[in-house]
């Protein structure tokens, strides 16, 4: 067979040889031990936590090594392709942090000097390959129809063969002539290219892992196809041909891929690419709620697996990552236990401390997390990350935080900045709810008292404190007047004596200070209630305790 004959036939319009992009992508300048790698996903619209994990992670490997982290957009399959697909995956990026150093940045835009980053409008590069395989022997194409992949998959059944798929007897089109190709050109009837497997049965491949270690496979034996019948090529083709162009060197994408190195390892060989290093990363998974079994985070089934719920949801995106990265690596949280104030980019990520057999998702534990990290951010932090998430999903406490940013902000600040901060609000969209006392349209009174203190002792504690009461108490004098209250009302100011014998008093100075909160605040836990006294006002205070004397 004259192969030069039947890749001119077969692609008349390539003019171009792999040989011009290796001069367009040239091997990067990077520094020794550089790393070059890329996130890759399929614009569906949907971002999986997944995703994430790869993203930061390919971040961390690139960034720490002085290399490049790309983001390249894989629409080979129109099918699951959604309007703005691209724009979830940017900003689900984005949203937490994590930026890449070249690829896709939005719908239909880009940046850095080995794109274009979208693998639709790289089909002269797979196109140009693919003939260059054609030209070797490497490549034939195959006119079976999907009924007569379906006929084979029968036969084979019947037969009952070990190994299933187009190759070796089965591969109808591999030795069909340059005549025979012609005509059926000529015919107008359609073909895919295939690769020729030189793989044999008991052949064996293996490679080394960078998460799992040393991995064995049957080699590679499918006539694997590269270009489909409208000339869009495979996952498998693309991922060699974009992968070797781009100068990745670190391939970072989930374990669901292990089971296809071996036909990667073929493609890179046939094409004479040096293999990337694989870091093939382990499944996010849960506990199930229903059965307690461990499963993986499902699309279907856990709003938590897309990152979009962390958005909306208000966790800060350093919560997020920092939680991910304890996931990641076993190594982080010895880490951040040293280094507590230290930026998280400064971690020393190491691809060998990677969960090797799945890590747990575990919201309880993320919850945790977060609330110490916002506990540290000051109160203008906090303020401008509450109205930026909730001028998007919550109007009502945009407009209440914003109306006033003064007093929003010295509510936020209320037991904050200082060395032992509350750790109490978890992500955005518990701050309406926990400074809704705070605000006339948001508060809902309480009239229920706590089971050891009556109507008529809360009474005769409001009643007794409004005599005492002012607006200008700092807050030694603030608690003093409370202590005061305590003896004459049967009560102790001291919460050692009553504990020690409580059947002498109806209870300590907490209970009497509580009365006063459940009427300020409608709560039995606050923050500071000194503080959120000042703030509230005099006549915000004597109001609720008047209106609480009237309902209970
Ligand atoms: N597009 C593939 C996916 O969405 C990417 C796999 C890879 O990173 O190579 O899973």
């Amino acid at each position: 067979m004259d192969y030069e004959k039947l890749a001119a036939l077969l692609f008349p319009d390539v003019t171009k040889t792999p040989d011009d992009f290796e001069a367009i992508y040239p091997p990067r300048n990077l520094p020794e031990g550089a790393r070059v790698t890329r996130f890759a996903p399929s614009p569906t619209g949907y971002m999986h936590i997944g995703g994430l994990f790869q993203a930061i992670t390919d971040c961390f490997v690139a960034h720490q090594t002085g290399g490049v982290a790309m983001l390249r957009i894989e629409d080979t399959d129109k099918k699951r392709e959604v309007v703005n697909g691209v724009k979830a995956i940017v900003d689900g990026c984005t949203a937490f942090g994590v930026n890449f150093d070249e690829g896709a940045t939005g719908e239909g835009t880009e940046q850095g000097a080995y794109g274009p980053y979208t693998q639709s409008q790289r089909v002269e590069i797979y196109h140009t390959v693919a003939k260059s395989l054609v030209q070797k022997g490497f490549a034939y194409p195959c006119f079976c129809s999907p009924e007569d992949i379906a006929d084979m998959k029968e036969r084979q059944e019947a037969e009952g063969a070990q190994i299933t798929g187009y190759f070796g007897k089965w591969a109808k089109c591999r030795e069909l002539t340059y005549e025979e190709i012609e005509q059926n050109i000529k015919d107008g009837k359609s073909w895919m290219l295939r690769l020729r497997s030189l793989g044999k049965e008991d052949g064996r491949v293996s490679f080394d892992d960078m998460i799992k270690g040393k991995i064995e496979l049957p080699e590679n034996l499918r006539d694997e196809v590269l270009l489909k019948t409208d000339g869009v090529p495979t996952y498998h083709f693309a991922h060699a041909c974009d992968d070797h162009f781009m100068r990745t060197t670190h391939v970072v994408r989930g374990e669901e891929w292990i089971s296809s190195v071996p036909t990667h390892i073929a493609l890179f060989r046939a094409c004479g690419y040096k293999m990337p290093k694989y870091c093939h990363t382990a499944q996010v998974m849960k506990i199930d709620e229903e059965d307690g079994t461990k499963r993986k985070l499902s699309k279907r089934k856990d709003p938590e697996a897309a990152v979009s719920y962390f958005v909306e949801n208000g966790f800060p995106k350093e919560s997020v990552v920092e939680y991910l990265l304890t996931l990641l690596n076993s190594g982080f949280e010895d880490w951040r236990r040293a280094n507590p104030k230290e930026d998280v980019n400064n971690y020393p990520f190491n691809l060998k401390k990677m969960s090797v057999s799945g890590c747990l998702f575990d919201l309880v534990k993320l919850t945790d997390i977060s609330k110490g990290v916002i506990s540290v951010m000051t109160a203008d932090t906090v303020y401008d990350r509450v109205t930026e998430w909730a001028k998007e999903f919550d109007t009502e406490l945009y407009d209440l935080f914003t109306a006033d940013a003064d007093f929003a902000k010295a509510i936020i600040n209320i037991d904050r900045e200082n060395p032992k901060p509350r750790k109490d609000i978890a992500k955005w969209d518990e701050v309406k709810d926990f400074f809704s006392y705070f605000f006339d349209s948001l508060f809902v009174p309480c009239y229920d008292l706590p089971a050891n203190i009556t109507a008529e002792d809360a009474k005769a504690i409001l009643n007794a404190y409004m005599a005492v009461y002012d607006a200008a108490d700092e807050k030694d004098v603030w608690f003093n007047k409370i202590k005061d209250l305590c003896e004459p009302l049967g009560f102790t100011p001291n919460v050692k004596e009553y504990k020690k014998n409580p059947d002498a008093f109806k209870g300590h100075v907490g209970d009497v200070s509580g009365v006063i909160r459940l009427a300020v605040t409608g709560r039995m836990n606050t923050p500071d209630l000194c503080t959120i006294m000042q703030l509230l006002g005099k006549e915000k205070v004597l109001a609720r305790m008047l209106e609480f004397l009237n309902n209970i």
